[in-house]
């Protein structure tokens, strides 16, 4: 908040209160998970991690990976983290049983660095083992992955931030907000910019979208109740669907 409050006061893409629609839900997915489920990721990152270690078959190819310099050690773990989270993300608006969980994030109709919040715990551990999984398999230290997963983190509150920031020539090499916002497009529907930090995948695949400006509305067409505890539950629990109009 300390960094983006203001970043977002002084460039703001769209005018819109602090406290702005559905603040409240927003604030509640960002307490929960950071007190709560974020206990379920650690676990399956780290579980993942002992896994990979114990699996002797990988070793050589992690000796041959080691044996290059430290920069591009990092440079392989994000290209291959992003080529494999571009997919997962793709996929998980395709696949039915993905898509359950990952509309609502998609449910937002005003994007700031709160809004990056809104995820279903489930689709957050599946998003962070994806995207974590070549650093775990090439035996990065579990240090070395949690500053990666702070970096992307907020990378992550940056390109939802209700800023208008294309990042002009480098908008290829690093996602941007006005990339990302274009991913909650009402009208287009989620069908482009699925690269978080990398839009180069978008560009090799075909899904690279930018037309030099913001979009106007933001949000799925869902019935889906928009408050905290129904978008916990009914992804998992749909017949509880009566309980929450
Ligand atoms: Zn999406
Ligand atoms: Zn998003």
């Amino acid at each position: 908040m300390i960094m983006f409050a203001p970043l977002e006061h002084v460039f703001a893409a769209k005018r819109q209160p602090f406290f702005r629609k559905e603040w409240l839900t927003d604030f509640a997915f960002h307490l929960f998970q950071t007190l709560l489920w974020t206990k379920l990721t650690l676990f399956s990152i780290e579980w993942l991690h002992h896994s990979f270690n114990a699996f002797i078959w990988i070793m050589p190819v992690r000796n041959l990976f080691s044996e290059q310099n430290l920069f591009l050690q990092i440079l392989w773990i994000v290209f291959l983290s992003d080529f494999l989270i571009y997919w997962g993300h793709r996929l998980s608006h395709q696949i039915p049983f993905l898509w359950n969980f990952h509309k609502i994030h998609h449910t937002a109709v005003a994007l700031d660095w709160l809004a990056a919040f809104r995820e279903h715990p489930f689709d957050n551990i599946y998003t962070r083992v994806i995207v974590n999984l070549p650093a775990l398999a090439m035996g990065f230290s579990l240090d070395a992955v949690a500053g990666y997963v702070i970096f992307r983190g907020l990378w992550g509150n940056f390109i939802h931030s209700n800023t208008p920031f294309g990042l002009g020539p480098f908008k290829y090499i690093l996602g941007s907000p006005r990339l990302h916002h274009w991913h909650h497009d009402f009208d287009k529907n989620s069908r482009c910019n699925f690269a978080n930090l990398m839009p180069v995948m978008d560009v090799m695949f075909g899904t690279f979208y930018d037309p030099g400006k913001m979009p106007e509305k933001y949000g799925i067409d869902d019935s889906i109740s928009h408050r905290y505890l129904p978008q916990i539950l009914l992804p998992v629990f749909p017949f509880l669907r009566k309980f929450f109009r």
